[in-house]
């Protein structure tokens, strides 16, 4: 598995130019598309802008729920397992109302690797807690309940794209974000104080234990 936090995985990463950028997967919403369940950004494309703009790296922006769903949808939340799980055909994906959306989930994520491996991506940045691009956190069932359930795993999408070899980051891994900052940008100084979203207090209290797939 190619979870990006181990600080090796991301030196092992070819040297990065302006003339020959690091080749980036991410998730539409983090590219400010509108491609969320409720038609918006999720208010993500401007946290992520300044690094999404680095000369050193083309960003190549994919909705994998977009693509088998359309946007805006209901809710996927994956039961019984995670994105492997799905892949394995031991859970599926179903929606608030109990719709089976797990054939055009995994659809999507077919469609985000295939998109990936065109593209010759190198790494992917990916939205966290989605049942499609989640790598660090998701939904245990349904999230639209009153008490919401999380899990350790990955969506979908990251599971077929780990499965394929491409190393993948969320939004929310701060300190391995830094330092591929560091590598697109040697002028900058990773922080010493910034974690990875397995790190934070929230994460070490609430679902203790490394993470199923790493
Ligand atoms: S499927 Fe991925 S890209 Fe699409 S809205 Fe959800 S997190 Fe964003």
């Amino acid at each position: 598995m190619l979870l990006a936090h181990h600080p090796s995985r991301v030196h092992a990463l070819r040297e990065p130019s302006a003339r020959d950028p690091w080749r980036v997967l991410v998730s539409g919403c983090i590219a400010n598309w509108p491609c969320g369940v409720d038609g918006t950004s999720y208010g993500m494309g401007e946290k992520s802008a300044e690094f999404l703009s680095l000369p050193t790296l083309i960003a190549i922006p994919f909705c994998p729920e977009q693509h088998a769903l359309g946007t805006p949808r209901t809710m996927p939340d994956i039961h019984g397992g995670d994105g492997f799980d799905v892949l394995a055909g031991r859970a599926k994906v179903l929606d608030e109302h109990g719709t089976d959306l797990t054939e055009k989930m995994v659809a999507g994520a077919r469609a985000m690797l295939e998109h990936a491996q065109r593209e010759r991506v190198e790494l992917a940045f990916l939205t966290d807690m989605s049942a499609a691009c989640g790598s660090q956190v998701i939904s245990d069932g349904c999230r639209l309940t009153e008490t919401r359930k999380f899990q350790k795993g990955v969506g979908v999408a990251t599971a077929l794209l780990l499965e394929a070899g491409i190393l993948v980051v969320s939004q929310r891994d701060y300190r391995t974000l830094a330092l591929l900052r560091a590598r697109l940008d040697p002028g900058y100084t990773p922080p010493a104080e910034v974690l990875d979203h397995h790190e934070h207090a929230w994460t070490r209290e609430h679902l203790p234990g490394p993470h199923p797939r790493t």
